[in-house]
């Protein structure tokens, strides 16, 4: 059953927000538009981060290499797949982050969420709100493309007289909030998190969907599903699913995904209390729970949420391979190596049987994206690679022959585990 909602209009006013500051590597988180633009210093995940202090601030311990999958998915307690009983019209899955967020509110347990609700001319755009009553989170329900400075909402919350607030935070945002938190004047902070990766500005996204149909304006819904297609909803209740390997990549300018994007440490939001996903949850949603204060909040959603044991098969080695050497291509100038037209639709076939699935496909994105970071960080910012790459993006890599010594960057990470 999908139970329906109709928000009022622009029940969610945004704010005026001061102009970003300049900075060369940056995703307007919004730290740069608070009081103290100079924050972004003590705050940017592409400047030094360093995940090992803030992860054992905010879980009790960094993530243990020895333990199962915390060298991938970053510290945590538990891993379901899962999926609400009655799926929310206009979630992007079924709607486990907005009905976290809305039983917070419910329960008093918070006086406010920060997060995004779609634009009024583009509903691709996100546009940060304060939400401070439960029914008005289903007005921000579904995925946008392109981030927004939801942190200089932080002030504003502050302002309003919010003690104990929750954001939902892609994991540039929530590293950034993680860094300030202590000097942010907040009783509690709780982030539910999503993971991350290949995003590019709203502007840019549009030239995708041009690509992907004649009628880009109809796209209602896009999302990358973990059985290799890229599942689209239209206007009028058509759905369509694209296998990966159809799709237009190649004729995407070459700086249609911006360096950040290319280059973020943090696939899966290691700093949320509960991070939800898809990508180990074969076709539904995917939690890892992360320290207590996620625990305590999937518990109340009770059984409104079927929860079960994520499963795992194939292998990513190949997979990962393949990546590294065409990414290597594209970084150098060079023509992505193509399969031929022939080979595609078959290939296409087999790879959601015999690929990588379950949590082995999430182990599979997450040192793609590794492998990403490294490959684009030492051609176009080596002096930053140095700073930026913490120690475990290099232990993800390092099997496949990708270091320091190979990629000519000279030094160490600024801490090491
Ligand atoms: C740009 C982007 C890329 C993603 N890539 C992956 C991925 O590779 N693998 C994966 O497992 N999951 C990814 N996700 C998360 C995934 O798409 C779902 O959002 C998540 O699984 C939650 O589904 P839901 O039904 O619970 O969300 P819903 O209940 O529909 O709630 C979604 C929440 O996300 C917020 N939101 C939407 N767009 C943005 C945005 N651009 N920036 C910040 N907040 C936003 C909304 O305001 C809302 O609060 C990505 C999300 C985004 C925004
Ligand atoms: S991403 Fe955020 S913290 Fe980093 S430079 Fe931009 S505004 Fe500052
Ligand atoms: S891909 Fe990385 S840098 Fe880009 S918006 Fe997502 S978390 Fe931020």
């Amino acid at each position: 059953m999908t139970i329906a909602v109709s928000p009022p209009a622009n029940a969610l006013p945004s704010h005026s927000l001061r102009d970003a500051a300049p900075r060369p590597l940056c995703t307007d988180c919004g730290v740069s538009r608070m009081e103290d633009p100079k924050a972004c210093g003590r705050a940017c995940q592409f400047i030094a981060p360093d995940y090992p202090a803030l992860e054992a601030r905010v879980h009790g311990r960094a993530r243990d290499a020895a333990r199962p999958d915390e060298l991938h998915f970053g510290p945590f307690l538990a891993l379901h797949r899962a999926a609400l009983k009655q799926p929310r019209t206009g979630a992007q899955w079924t709607g486990i982050t907005t009905r976290l967020a809305e039983t917070l509110l419910e329960t008093g347990a918070v006086d406010g969420v920060l997060t995004m609700r779609p634009d009024e001319d583009d509903p691709w755009k996100p546009v940060p709100v304060i939400v401070t009553r439960a029914q008005d989170m289903a007005l921000c329900r579904g995925m946008r493309m392109g981030y927004a400075p939801l942190l200089a909402l932080l002030e504003p919350a502050r302002a309003m007289g919010l003690k104990r607030i929750a954001v939902i935070a892609i994991p540039c945002q929530t590293y950034a909030l993680r860094a300030l938190e202590a000097e942010l004047g907040f009783d509690a902070i709780t982030v539910i998190g999503t993971p991350c990766s290949d995003n590019t500005t709203t502007e840019k996204f549009h030239a995708f969907l041009d690509l992907l149909d004649e009628k880009p304006e109809t796209i209602t819904y896009l999302e990358f599903r973990a059985d290799y297609h890229v599942e689209l909803r239209f206007a009028d209740g058509r759905k369509r699913a694209i296998p990966f390997l159809q799709l237009p990549i190649s004729k995407l300018p070459a700086d249609f995904f911006p360096l950040t994007c290319r280059t973020c440490v943090d696939y899966t939001n290691v700093l949320a209390d509960i991070t939800v996903g898809y990508m180990g949850g074969e076709g539904r949603q995917w939690l890892i729970v992360r320290n207590e204060r996620g625990r305590a909040l999937l518990a109340a959603l009770g059984d409104e949420v079927e929860l079960s044991t994520p499963g795992s098969a194939g292998k990513r080695a190949g997979a990962v391979k393949g990546f590294i050497a065409n990414t290597r291509r594209a970084a150098g100038g060079l023509p992505l190596r193509r399969m031929p037209g022939w080979l595609r639709p078959l290939i296409g076939w087999l790879m959601p049987r015999v690929g990588p699935r379950g949590l082995e496909f999430a182990r599979t994105r997450v040192e793609m994206k590794a492998a990403e970071t490294v490959i684009h960080l030492a051609r176009e910012e080596p002096a930053r690679a140095k700073r930026m790459i913490p120690a475990h993006v290099w232990a993800l890599v390092e099997p496949y022959g990708l270091t320091r010594e190979s990629l000519g960057i000279q030094g160490e990470a600024r801490r090491q585990e």
